[in-house]
């Protein structure tokens, strides 16, 4: 299941790889925020070869499930997320430092990594990706009413005729009194 390329089999010639990744081993990762709503997720690799140095191009697509932070109602999101990253031969990213001149520490790019020279793992990367490309704070729509702070109910589907003009209100209210008692 492991998503490597063997150095050896890449050249200058753009050679593309597509495999799959179990959706659990990420959705385990992100906290138990978001879900696996598919088994796997589709990897795209296109790499190439230069030398020491690999070009590789990933596309990384998957579903998970989640609860809407507002409403808390389910949602389903989709990944899908591109990303480049080199690697370089090795013991070549620490080959920059301590050199002086215009020098941009390869080290300082996440980017960049480096190979063992026989092969390349991709699976952290992929994962780190599809973490990346899914939010913070999921929503079921961008214009979630949420629930009512007061009974709780599903503002996007039903009213209620809670005031919440008085809860808004209240802190001033309540420090209003305080003024008053002080005096
Ligand atoms: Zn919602
Ligand atoms: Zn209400």
């Amino acid at each position: 299941m492991a998503i490597s390329l063997s150095i050896a089999s890449l050249n200058a010639t753009p050679q593309t790889r597509e495999a799959s990744l179990a959706t659990a081993w990420c959705a385990e990762r992100l906290a138990g925020v978001y879900e696996a709503a598919a088994p796997t997720m589709a990897i795209a690799v296109t790499a190439t070869r230069h030398a020491d140095v690999v070009e590789a191009h990933v596309r990384v697509q998957g579903t998970f499930r989640c609860a809407c932070s507002r409403c808390a109602e389910p949602v389903e999101l989709a990944v899908d997320a591109e990303f480049d990253h080199h690697f370089v031969g090795p013991g070549q990213l620490d080959a920059g430092d301590g050199l002086e001149g215009d020098d941009v520490g390869l080290n300082d790019d996440p980017d960049v990594s480096e190979h063992d020279g026989a092969q390349i793992e991709l699976d952290e990367l992929c994962i780190e990706h599809a973490i990346l490309a899914l939010p913070d704070v999921p929503l079921c729509d961008e214009d979630c009413k949420g629930l009512c702070p007061r009974c709780g109910i599903n503002r996007n589907t039903e009213t209620c005729s809670c005031d919440l003009s008085e809860d808004r209100a209240s802190p001033w209210a309540k420090l209003a009194q305080l003024r008053v008692q002080k005096d």
